[in-house]
């Protein structure tokens, strides 16, 4: 009995002088380095969530030394639609802060349109048409196309509204 005793003080005693890490991160854009908010990041091993602030950044504290494995969900908004989604693993070592950048895909306005024609502005899809970039070569159907010229960017209207002169 007094082994046993003196078996379990020296395992408390350990655990009193256990060293915990840290996890420090920011989440940002790939091509404009824009902070994402609102972002939650994951340990599923420990059933620890926390969300991105306003500038992006999150920390995970009192960490015990070990491997993990950190998830990040991004959504549009809380409830909607998932867009990214992605699992690494990080090594947590004791009385060190790991610092972590991890960087999305920049969000597009007019992402949320894609399969949606619905203008925004009247909420009628019957003068709503296609727009189209690139060279074109032939004759234009601009009754039935919006022509946009050749400049094109990672986030990029899909819709115009030829009631409102409005793209989206
Ligand atoms: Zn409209």
């Amino acid at each position: 009995m007094k082994y046993l005793f003196i078996t379990l003080a020296f395992l408390f005693a350990l655990n009193c002088k256990a060293q915990y890490g840290k996890i420090s991160g920011q989440i940002i854009g790939i091509k404009y380095s824009k902070p994402f908010s609102k972002v939650a990041v994951l340990i599923k091993k420990y059933q620890r969530i926390t969300y991105a602030d306003s500038t992006g950044n999150f920390t995970f504290e009192n960490l015990t030394p070990s491997q993990y494995l950190i998830q990040v969900l991004a959504k549009y908004k809380p409830k909607s639609e998932l867009y990214f989604d992605t699992s690494f693993i990080v090594n947590v070592q004791k009385d060190s802060t790991l610092h972590l950048q991890i960087k999305l895909p920049d969000t597009c306005q007019y992402d949320k349109y894609r399969k949606n024609r619905r203008c925004p502005i009247c909420h009628k899809k019957n003068k709503v048409i296609p727009i189209v970039y690139g060279l074109y070569i032939g004759e234009l159907d601009t009754e039935n196309y919006f022509y946009a010229g050749c400049t094109v960017s990672y986030c990029d209207p899909t819709w115009y509204c030829k009631t409102d002169k409005y793209r989206f």
